[in-house]
């Protein structure tokens, strides 16, 4: 069976697209997830119709499917709350765009924080916004992310995303993108894999998910905090996580490492990125207990 694995890759204003699709070949990924601009800022330039032409040559030379390929939108939209509405709507519009001109399927969205405003209002809040911006014509489908619970952010069990899908008019717009390591601090037992997919499939439907972000906790189950840890090194573990990628019933569904950067031993304001190594230690299928020498001894 073969995995499709990436992480997630940069994209910037010179190159777009192509700079993406190098750094994810360079990982030996057969798929990546990328932002359109920065993930904390809205800052973002204009696509480039002749720089996706040629990037869209050189997934197709490097047998990665496009399909695959995840956008995720930047994380300080935020629908739940209103202070910011008109400027939310509007950016997730020309977001939506973006992904249709370099066509993309997928665009992973946090479904946002009601800042005091409470569950209810907070889900109405995202049910509005989603119904502005997507409709029978729209391109893309929007995965909503499994959130930690990290403060007031909404999407942190399967009932809240389940009520967001069920107030959208064009709910076959709206597909999931599973994050483990935020299910695991928000306080599921995601060892128990058969129980959770049975769960999400009773609740939502797997026919809805469409991406895994595959990642290790920092922290224990419940604990609502949010911190990656890179694969096989945290809370989680390597055999629970091995266990979504290999599973018989997420075949087929992309799985992106968001795993944190290693830092250099000497000077700490050099990182390395870790995928190369975790995607290479995902398909031996075998954990790596040297991965963070490894990864530091490669790069420095
Ligand atoms: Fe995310
Ligand atoms: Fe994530
Ligand atoms: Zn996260």
């Amino acid at each position: 069976m073969e995995i499709i694995i990436g992480s997630h890759v940069s994209f910037n204003s010179k190159e777009q697209l192509i700079a993406s699709v190098k750094e994810a070949l360079s990982y030996g990924a057969n798929t990546f997830m990328f932002y359109t601009g920065a993930p904390q800022n809205t800052k973002r330039c204009e696509i480039d119709e002749n720089l996706t032409k040629e990037a869209k040559k050189l997934l197709e030379e490097n047998h990665i499917n496009i399909e695959n390929i995840i956008v995720h939108a930047p994380y300080i939209i935020n629908l739940a709350n209103p202070t910011n509405y008109d400027f939310s709507t509007e950016f997730l519009e020309e977001e939506i765009k973006r992904c249709e001109s370099l066509g993309m399927k997928y665009l992973v969205l946090h479904p946002g924080s009601h800042v005091g405003l409470g569950e209810e209002q907070g889900i109405k809040n995202i049910i509005k916004a989603l119904n502005k911006v997507i409709n029978e014509n729209t391109n893309v489908y929007v995965c909503l992310e499994t959130m930690a619970g990290k403060g007031t952010e909404i999407g942190k069990n399967f009932d809240e995303l389940k009520q967001i899908i069920d107030g959208v008019k064009c709910s076959e717009k709206i597909k999931i993108c599973m994050d483990t390591c935020h299910l695991n601090d928000s306080g599921y037992n995601i060892k128990d894999i058969d129980l959770l997919l049975s769960l999400f499939d009773e609740k939502i439907g797997l026919n809805k998910l469409a991406c895994i972000h595959i990642n290790d906790s920092k922290n224990i189950i419940g604990s609502h905090k949010d911190r990656h840890e890179n694969f096989g090194f945290g809370e989680i573990g390597f055999n629970t996580l091995i266990k979504y990628i290999n599973h018989p019933k997420l075949k087929g569904i992309p799985k992106i490492l968001e795993t944190p950067y290693i830092k250099d031993d000497s000077n700490p304001k050099k990182t390395y990125p870790p995928y190369k190594f975790e995607i290479e230690m995902i398909k031996q299928n075998k954990f790596n207990e040297n991965l963070i020498e490894d990864i530091k001894n490669y790069y420095k």
